[in-house]
Formats: structure tokens, C-alpha cells, sequence
């Protein structure tokens, strides 16, 4: 029973956490993806009460509004915790292992993505990390972090 096993492998919560990143709805969220391919994180901001969303949504839950204006990122962050993820899915499965962090942005969101330019054993809990945009190997816009502001 090969699928089976497969299902369960240990690294299924990571690959799970990686696949929300990717299925961000684009139609309100458009120019998120094009300030990414520029370098910069963009987000939204609720107009009333003024809370970041990251991802950027279109809607605040809190005023149920959709009165939401856009604002750059500082891309500061703290790292609150990571995982090494050894077995990737599929979709990275000609990627190298990578980290997967979260990340504490000065604006008070927390933010998973992928931390690059570091070695595993290197990554401290705390360290200072920055938020940054590109253009990733299959050509779209993407968010990773990287060490140091
Ligand atoms: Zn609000």
C-alpha cells in the first residue's frame, strides 16, 4: 500500500501550512503579487480599524468591511519559531530541503515562509530576519525570509 504510506508521512502538517500560501485568492489580492515580483511586500489594512492582514485580505473579519487600503511592509521581523523540512512535497520536490519559519513583523503579523541564505544550524530563535519579495523559479511572485534587516 504505497499511497497510503505516502499519506502519512511526518512532514504533511508543513507541506499542508506551504500549500495555504499558494492559494491565496488573486482577485482581490492582485497587486500583492505584482509589488512581490518588484522586491516589496504589500499588504492590507483595514480603514476602520485600522488591523494588517497578511496575506492581504480583501475583507476585515473584525467590521466586516471591505473598506481596506494597501501599505508597504517594513519586512523586519523576529523569527518565533522554524522547521526543517526534509521530505517536500511534490510540488518543491526538486528543491533542496528548506527552512520553513514564522516571523514576528515589526507591524505585529506573524508570517510563514520559506528562510533562505542560512544554514540550519545557524538560525536562532529571535534573530532578525527580513521580509523581502521575488520572483521565484517557476516565475511568480513569492515572499521568502532572509537573515539580518
Ligand atoms: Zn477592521
Amino acid at each position: 500500500m504505497e499511497m497510503a504510506k505516502a499519506k502519512s508521512y511526518p512532514t504533511l502538517r508543513s507541506a499542508r501550512r506551504l500549500e495555504l500560501i499558494y492559494e491565496i485568492p488573486i482577485s482581490k489580492t492582485q497587486k500583492f503579487w505584482e509589488k512581490l515580483e518588484e522586491g516589496k511586500v504589500f499588504t492590507t489594512r483595514c480603514k476602520d480599524c485600522g488591523k494588517i492582514y497578511f496575506p492581504p485580505s480583501g475583507d476585515c473579519v473584525d467590521c466586516l468591511t471591505s473598506d481596506m487600503e494597501w501599505v508597504e511592509l517594513s519586512g523586519e521581523a523576529v523569527l518565533v519559531t522554524f522547521t526543517q523540512v526534509a521530505v517536500r512535497p511534490q510540488t518543491f520536490s526538486d528543491y533542496e530541503p528548506y527552512i520553513v519559519a514564522v516571523g514576528k513583523l515589526k507591524e505585529g503579523v506573524n508570517v510563514l515562509a520559506w528562510l533562505t541564505g542560512i544554514k540550519l544550524e545557524d538560525v536562532k530563535i529571535g534573530m532578525k530576519m527580513r521580509l523581502i519579495g521575488k520572483v521565484s523559479r517557476e516565475g511568480r511572485g513569492t515572499y521568502e525570509f532572509i537573515p539580518g534587516y
